[in-house]
């Protein structure tokens, strides 16, 4: 008789991140994340987004990796830091431009809350009043000095790119619907990039195999997979875990000091206990 082999595939290595913005200091909700990340990881790695300078504080950089440290959650490689290379997200936005994907928009927030309130276009997305400008208006109010985003024009790009799916841990194939978060924003008045821009850039060049974030991010995985085909960047695999809440229900946020990982640091807790509790929640 013919001896038997079993064969066994080799795993790819799960490469996660963690990318919170250094806005304030870490809380337990962050430990939360960047923990569900890393558990899974082969190679961890880490990435601050703070193309937002004007929230950005220089202090905050610091405490974010100290508090990584004393987690006891290591990353492999350098930090990415976003400030650092819009150079690179000009390219990509230049890419999307030369196809004709993004307009630009001149509403400021009152202009939309405003159009909002109309009893047509579904809530909270914007609602599309640049969208059909014509190039001289277009010009006109670039040459006069009004400050414009730019957003993507969600209906074409999607039409071009046409049927996406991303396979979503616990849930499986899912279908893009990237018109859900409307025409998004890949451009800011303020700033030449966006969240949506960066994140799906970093995503590819830092080789992320499997998204782990939180589950206000779902909406937002259906214009980044949009973004990665426009872009030519690979679909990493995702997983949208719960947010932690405090003892009142509500997500913790920035603002509840208590829960930050310095003031628990501070108060003698054990980053042990933390994670146990986190396996238990
Ligand atoms: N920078 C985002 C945040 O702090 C996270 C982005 C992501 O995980 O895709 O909420």
């Amino acid at each position: 008789m013919r001896a038997r082999h079993i064969y066994t595939l080799p795993r790819m290595p799960v490469i996660s991140r963690f990318a919170p913005s250094p806005t304030g200091y870490l809380h337990l909700g962050h430990a939360y994340s960047a923990w569900m990340a890393w558990r899974r990881a082969d190679v961890f790695r880490l990435r601050l987004e703070d193309i937002d300078r004007t929230r950005c504080r220089p202090e905050y950089y610091s405490a974010i990796e100290e508090d990584l440290h004393w987690l006891g959650l290591n990353w492999q490689g350098e930090v990415r830091v976003q400030s650092a290379h819009m150079a690179d997200y000009a390219a990509a936005l230049a890419k999307l431009q030369a196809r004709g994907l993004l307009y630009p928009c001149f509403c400021t927030r009152a202009d939309i809350a405003r159009a909002a309130t109309a009893p047509h276009g579904p809530e909270g997305i914007y609602p599309g009043i640049c969208r059909h400008l014509s190039s001289t208006e277009q010009d006109a109010r670039i040459t006069s000095g009004t400050p414009y985003a730019l957003r993507l024009n969600v209906a074409k790009a999607h039409a071009e790119a046409g049927v996406l799916r991303f396979f979503e841990e616990n849930t499986g194939w899912t279908e893009a619907q990237p018109e859900r978060l409307g025409d998004v924003v890949l451009a800011r008045k303020d700033t030449p990039a966006s969240y949506h821009l960066c994140v799906v850039h970093d995503d590819a060049l830092q080789d992320i195999t499997h998204v782990i974030r939180g589950e206000d991010l779902r909406e937002a995985t259906h214009i980044h997979v949009l973004l990665q085909n426009l872009l030519g960047l690979p679909t990493p695999i995702y997983a949208h875990h719960k947010l932690l809440r405090g003892a009142d229900g509500k997500r913790l946020a920035k603002r509840d000091n208590s829960a930050t990982l310095r003031a628990l640091r501070a108060a003698g807790a054990d980053a042990a206990v933390i994670f146990k509790s986190f396996g238990e929640s």
